[in-house]
């Protein structure tokens, strides 16, 4: 049979205003990057999103706003676009990316129908003051903790070619298996030129090399999702990424850049032997 692949998609729900300094954020407002900024997406076109993301054979679609974390606004938000989403039966898994969250805000949000909270670890506790100073590694770290004691799926993973050490990602890997996540996100950096942070794209074959390694830490049972930089770190080897142990794909677009089209994704998925997975087979999950 052939292995099934689980694409998820992503809307910006809140756009490009966020007072942190991640050094690898276009949405911090400290760098002045160029891109589209808004407070909130109008209902209506986060449910129109979520039937072409259906429709783009996701199974996963996340609701996602800039911020360091979730305040009332933002929760009352989050809360309405995901009972308006539900409302549609699509059949979608929804997962919330806000930041930092407080088990109240968590549970808040699953009594709308959110069923999964994604919030990345980013790199390892010791660099992670070299691509953020205004918050700590720690605080991040209880928040996913937080997502596992309210009994939301964890999506917890980070992004590869900020400049760390291979220590480093040795130790981030450790530390996202003892969260025991669902879904592994995994991001290759893609610098912009208002960014402070600049980097090469990783290379097709540490890229390889470093999902290979995912899978090997985090054993066979949570999903390895390719992110954020996909295209540029893999190029026409997407497949391979596959073959070295991951089974989820972002379809569609990323936060601020543009993601591969959706019917080409389909067409290489399909010659490569892959299946895209349905609804049915997220049964059984939050
Ligand atoms: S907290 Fe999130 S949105 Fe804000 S700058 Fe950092 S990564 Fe970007």
């Amino acid at each position: 049979m052939a292995k099934s692949i689980f694409l998820c998609a992503i809307s910006n729900i809140a756009s490009g205003s966020c007072h942190e300094d991640c050094g690898f954020c276009t949405q911090s407002v400290r760098w002045r990057a160029d891109i589209e900024r808004y407070k909130a997406k109008p209902i209506e076109t986060i449910v129109a999103e979520a039937r072409a993301a259906r429709s783009a054979g996701a199974v996963g679609f996340c609701l996602v706003t800039a911020g360091k974390g979730v305040n009332e606004r933002t929760l009352a938000f989050v809360c309405e676009a995901a009972r308006a989403v539900q409302a549609e039966e699509l059949g979608l898994k929804l997962i919330a990316c806000n930041g930092t969250a407080s088990r109240e805000q968590l549970r808040e949000m699953k009594a709308a129908g959110i069923n999964a909270y994604n919030h990345n670890l980013e790199t390892s506790e010791s660099f992670y003051p070299k691509i953020c100073t205004t918050h700590g590694w720690r605080e991040r770290y209880e928040t996913c903790e937080n997502v596992n004691s309210e009994g939301l799926d964890l999506l917890c993973g980070g992004i590869f070619g900020l400049g760390e050490s291979g220590a480093d990602r040795e130790d981030f890997l450790q530390a996202v298996k003892s969260l025991q996540p669902k879904t592994v996100p995994l991001n290759f950096f893609i610098t912009n030129p208002a960014l402070p942070l600049q980097q090469p794209v990783m290379a097709s074959d540490e890229a390889l090399f470093w999902v290979r390694r995912a899978r090997e830490v985090l054993g066979d049972k949570p999903r390895i999702m390719l992110a954020g930089g996909k295209e540029q770190a893999f190029g026409d080897r997407l497949m391979e990424g596959l073959e070295a142990g991951a089974n989820s794909l972002v379809v569609g677009n990323y936060l601020t850049t543009t993601g591969m089209d959706s019917r080409a994704l389909h067409d290489r998925l399909k010659n490569a032997g892959y299946a895209v997975a349905d609804t049915s087979e997220c049964k059984g999950e939050k």
